[in-house]
């Protein structure tokens, strides 16, 4: 297994990347680090959500702090080339995040501000300039900013920079560049405009590549039961009843929102625990531990919180919130697909999130098959009645229409709910569609898939949720079915 100390990047790096949390590389973070360690050109083809921004910021980080140079005003030592205004951010905080332990300075330009600040900040001279291809040119035009001295070139989300229109100002930007330079090239797809281009850009570059989420939505068996919100809980806890739910990651789109699922297992009597951004590292690490010695079977996290996360034998994948990420469900359900292992994930998805159900789809390729709630489920508890643990409205639900179309080149829209990490961001998907779409049966009115309903009368067994009685617990819940959820329609 690589590790972060086998590339040899500077330990203020390394110790910045504990800081975030990272445990190990991602595939291709493993894949691209050492070539561009070496000041190799890289030509990489690997969606957002893959960890590709520290893929090439580590690297270009290491190399700067090797070979410290005073800065000079106007004239940037990396240009990173970003499509959107809100990508460009988050890369520029990516930097500013892992390089936290170096004295190198960040600044992030695009379009739609005054361009007097971001003057003035390249005036006082700055290391990395993370850029959006119009506003760029604009300051090179008014001679505020000059790429003569630039040594490190990344091209980031190519694809989406020529479906924007980009082309021509990146023809002209390769021009203004020293030919002496490496460049980092990355884009999700390669068909062969974007080849054409990255030749334009690359000398002899190094082909890293990491597969497309959707094969590893193809190896998960999955299954949506549409429930209201008020009765998430109550299904989780009735889906926890059955034995062969062996180690479980419940996911929720909020850091309140996984608190309040564990405390609500808490209540029921289930063992769980969250791992979230507010969570200290000790905190994490104790929720960790438990989790892969078996003595915690449930752990509820956000999706930030997960992606360190690496634990073998993971049987199910809870979705108590669909994500408004398409991509984050992939990782998400991936957890439950180690090496080549199959596993099982269920969705929650209420009326409003069937619209990220659907955006789902279209990125898997995939339809998600209905279950229908288990029988005998208890009802929603009255409001009064329980307010504390499951009537309150929950922070980072989706509001109704709240996702209005954004079409190419708008930025993207993070959940501002959402957990962004320990200190930061959250990268924002393409959130598409407006109003909850049909498609699929409202809660209420599923339609059982075949062959998952259990028979009618059928003994508590494995599998199934023992009566309610004394000890409170809920009866008569069949989740038999669980065990082998239909495949795909
Ligand atoms: P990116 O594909 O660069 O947008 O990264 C997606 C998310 O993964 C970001 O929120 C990063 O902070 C996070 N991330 C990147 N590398 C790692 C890693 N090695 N371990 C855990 N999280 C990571």
């Amino acid at each position: 297994m690589t590790l972060f100390t086998d590339f040899g990047l500077a330990q203020p790096i390394l110790k910045a990347l504990a800081a975030e949390g990272y445990e190990k590389p991602t595939p291709i973070q493993a894949q691209t680090i050492p070539y561009a360690m070496e000041g190799r050109d890289v030509c990489g083809i690997a969606q957002t959500g893959t960890g590709k921004t520290a893929a090439f910021a580590l690297p270009i980080l290491h190399r700067l702090s090797q070979n410290p140079k005073p800065r000079k005003p106007k004239s940037p030592r990396v240009l990173v080339l970003s499509p959107t205004r809100e990508l460009s951010g988050q890369i520029a905080d990516s930097f500013k995040a892992y390089g936290r332990n170096l004295r190198l300075t960040t600044e992030v330009v695009f379009g739609g501000v005054t361009i007097s600040r971001q003057e003035k900040a390249l005036a006082n001279g700055i290391d990395v300039l993370v850029a959006t291809p119009g506003r760029l040119l604009d300051l090179v035009d008014r001679r505020s900013l000059s790429l003569r001295d630039i040594e490190i070139l990344v091209l980031d989300e190519a694809d989406q920079m020529l479906d924007l229109g980009f082309i021509h100002a990146l023809k002209r930007i390769v021009t203004l560049l020293p030919k002496e330079r490496q460049s980092l090239f990355f884009s999700a797809t390669m068909p062969k405009t974007i080849s054409t281009l990255a030749d334009s850009f690359l000398r002899d570059p190094a082909h890293v590549a990491v597969t497309p989420v959707a094969t590893t939505a193809e190896r998960v068996d999955q299954s949506v039961i549409f429930v209201p919100t008020n009765r998430k809980q109550v299904l989780l806890e009735t889906l926890l009843r059955d034995p062969s739910i062996d180690r479980v990651l419940v996911f929720t789109r909020t850091k309140h929102g996984a608190d309040k699922v564990v405390r609500g297992l808490d209540k029921a009597g289930i063992v769980g625990a969250a791992i979230h951004g507010n969570k200290s590292q000790p905190q994490r690490e104790r929720a960790l531990a438990g989790f892969r010695d078996g003595s915690c079977r449930v752990l509820v996290a956000t999706d930030i919180a997960a992606r360190g996360i690496d634990v073998e034998g993971v049987t199910h994948v809870i979705n108590y919130d669909l994500p408004n990420v398409p991509e984050s469900y992939v990782h998400r359900i991936g957890r439950t697909a180690r090496a080549g292992a199959s596993g099982l994930a269920i969705s929650f998805c209420n009326d409003e999130e069937k619209a990220y159900l659907k955006d789902i789809e279209k990125l898997t390729r995939l339809k998600v098959p209905v279950m229908p709630l288990p029988e005998g489920l208890p009802a929603a508890p009255a409001p009064s009645e329980s307010s504390e643990r499951r009537g309150e409205p929950q922070r980072g639900r989706p509001a109704p229409h709240s996702r209005g179309h954004q079409g190419h080149g708008q930025p993207r829209q993070a959940d501002p709910n959402a957990d962004k990490g320990p200190k930061r961001r959250r990268r924002g998907g393409k959130p598409a569609g407006g109003q909850p779409q049909g498609g699929h049966p409202a809660a209420g009115q599923q339609r059982p898939a075949q062959g998952q309903k259990p028979a009618q009368g059928q003994r508590p067994q494995q599998g199934r949720p023992a009566a309610r009685s004394s000890d409170g617990r809920r009866d008569g819940a069949q989740v038999a079915w669980l065990e082998k959820s239909p495949r795909r329609r």
